[in-house]
């Protein structure tokens, strides 16, 4: 037996490069037995870890497989709401678009008005001969051919849109440019029609005296009268024609007591054999506001006012101005 086992000795030799010596290694039959179950073994052992790898890897894949179905999922949602938010945003557009057309035309109606104030202005502001030139304002309506590019309608009308609102953005613009030099040219129209002395004076309408040559009430002698005289009575209002300042306010001889109104253009008005005064020097007067109370003080035959007009310091008459 112990031959026998002798005999089953396998002798392996390791043969090295040149400077070494060869290696004899010799194996025992337990030995012989081991080598070959432990390659076995070794390779069991990695086809094992093979198939825990590639099932984890499959784990893994399946993982990412619900990942990314959990993500298209989620892009649909995401897709929806976007479907959802285009038909808002279009729903906008269109809202956007009536009332941007609408406030175009609001806009355009008080442009129009704006211009036939300006007309206004000027045919009945020109009273002094001042002309106010207003430029030509024809370059506030740029824009030009609309050449839809886009073959979706929605876009298309947001682009009018926007075009409108740039219309009306410029529309604003000029008005805001207009209006206020157009407030003015009325305020200072208002204030020249105002500022005209052509309110009849007092209540009376009854003339007893018109302006120019007469015979002197007094003296019966020819004489130049530089107003008119309105019969009344005693305490009856005498009015501004016109707005102005006063000028004078004060008693004198033949005038009795009479008020000068100064009033724009050059032009006064006096009144005058006042029964009292209702005004000072200094006091700005409204067209129509009530100055003093007519009488008979001064050269006067009985209640009346004399009304006289002076233009540059010149007495004209005064029924032209008078409506
Ligand atoms: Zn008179």
């Amino acid at each position: 037996m112990k031959t026998a086992h002798r005999k089953q000795r396998l002798t392996l030799l390791v043969l090295r490069d040149a400077q070494h010596s060869v290696r004899q290694i010799q194996l025992s039959r337990p030995l012989m037995i081991a080598v070959p179950a432990a390659a076995i073994l070794s390779i069991a052992g990695l086809i094992v870890s093979l198939q825990i790898q590639s099932a984890q890897t499959i784990m893994g894949l399946e993982k990412q497989l619900t990942l990314k179905s959990l993500e298209a999922i989620k892009m649909e949602v995401t897709v929806t709401d976007k479907d959802e938010a285009i038909e808002r945003l279009n729903k906008a557009i269109i809202q956007l678009s009536g009332e941007a057309e609408q406030t175009k035309v609001q806009m355009e109606r008080v442009q129009q008005l704006e211009q036939e104030l300006q007309q206004f202005i000027q045919k009945h502001g020109s009273l002094s001969g001042q002309t106010s030139s207003i430029p030509d304002d024809n370059d506030q309506h740029v824009g030009g051919e609309f050449i839809a590019v886009h073959e979706n309608e929605m876009l298309s009308l947001a682009q009018e849109t926007q075009d409108d609102f740039v219309e009306i953005q410029q529309l604003i613009a000029s008005m805001e440019r207009h209006i206020p030099r157009t407030l003015d040219q009325a305020q200072e129209t208002q204030e020249k029609r105002e500022g005209t002395p052509s309110l009849w004076p007092t209540t009376s309408k009854r003339l007893t005296s018109n302006f120019g040559y007469r015979s002197d009430p007094f003296t019966g002698r020819s004489a130049y009268h530089a107003g008119i005289d309105i019969a009344g009575k005693i305490g009856d209002p005498v009015y501004a024609a016109g707005a102005g300042e006063v000028t004078a306010a004060e008693r004198s001889g033949a005038r009795g007591l009479y008020i000068i109104v100064k009033h724009p253009n050059g032009l006064e008005t006096w009144y005058m054999h006042l029964d009292s005064l209702d005004v000072s020097v200094g006091d700005h007067v409204n067209q129509g506001e009530t100055i003093g109370k007519l009488g008979s003080s001064g050269r006067s035959t009985g209640p009346h006012l004399h009304f006289q007009v002076v233009k540059n310091n010149q007495t004209v008459d005064p029924i032209p101005y008078l409506q």
